[in-house]
């Protein structure tokens, strides 16, 4: 596959794919999806890869899902439609980040928003940048019930997953720092030099053994229920996509969706 809407670039043991439609602050199409896809099974098939970091060209890492394009290809989809849809691009597609059998690391500056936020925290590390900030505010933008993949709890605490979807407001690099979803805080002139040094340090390792060692980690995630509810929450977000609230809210326009997600995430 040849890559448009996404950037891979190997430097030594590692894989950096970016996300690379800065114009839109990389909002995730189809295609880059499909793209992004296709990037991290290579660099999971391929032996001279250890580490993969995922990133964002530009001045942010994504803003989310292509809104517009999902209104105009998706806007008239049945149930069964959205659910095959959302379950191969969004569900399938994040596990297969989460379960790759070598560590990743989000590089985030910028927007990382929503489906941005989603995929940046399949990641096992995250490194953001000080004017890195996170949002998931569909609650109030669409009447969803955030992203598809409920990862937030998991990555944040049970507050202030809470606190970030039930006000639909920023979460800022610090706070995430403070919240333990974010492993680091630089500046962004020394986010790429940061990032590349801590896979740079990982890929010393055995490549075996840190397969094995992910497997343990997510396995412990997976007893305690992560997966389980994950699936749950999958089923839950469909169901939400179709309330008479969501389809009231959709009827006001995608500009309005826009312009209160972009109004709450000035505040
Ligand atoms: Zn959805």
């Amino acid at each position: 596959m040849t890559y448009e809407n996404i950037l891979f670039e190997q430097i030594g043991p590692i894989a950096r794919i970016s996300h690379n439609r800065p114009k839109y602050r990389n909002a995730e199409n189809k295609q880059l999806l499909k793209e992004l896809d296709d990037a991290i099974v290579r660099a999971g098939k391929d032996e001279s890869i250890r580490v993969v970091i995922l990133a964002g060209k530009g001045d942010h890492f994504s803003a989310g899902h292509d809104l517009k394009e999902g209104q105009a290809e998706r806007g008239s989809f049945t149930l069964e439609d959205r659910w095959m849809y959302e379950e191969e691009y969004y569900f399938d597609y994040c596990m297969k980040i989460w379960n790759l059998p070598k560590p990743t690391i989000a590089q985030v500056q910028g927007a990382c928003i929503a489906g941005g936020f989603m995929v940046a925290n399949m990641c096992d590390l995250m490194i953001a940048s000080e004017d890195a900030f996170f949002a998931d505010p569909v609650v109030h933008s669409m009447a969803v019930t955030g992203i598809e993949v409920m990862i937030h709890p998991w990555v944040l605490g049970a507050r202030k997953a809470k606190e970030l979807l039930f006000t639909g407001e920023r979460l800022t690099a610090q706070d995430a720092l403070a919240s333990g979803m974010v492993n680091k805080v630089v500046t962004k002139e020394r986010l790429e030099e940061e990032t590349l040094a801590l896979a740079q340090r990982i890929s010393e390792a055995q490549p075996f053994a840190l397969k094995l060692v992910k497997k343990s980690l997510n396995r412990t995630l997976d007893i305690q229920g992560l997966r389980n509810s994950l699936d749950a929450h999958f089923d839950t977000h469909l169901l939400s996509h179709f309330t008479e609230e969501s389809k009231l809210l959709n009827k006001t326009g995608l500009e309005k969706v826009i312009q209160r997600s972009k109004a709450l995430n000035q505040k």
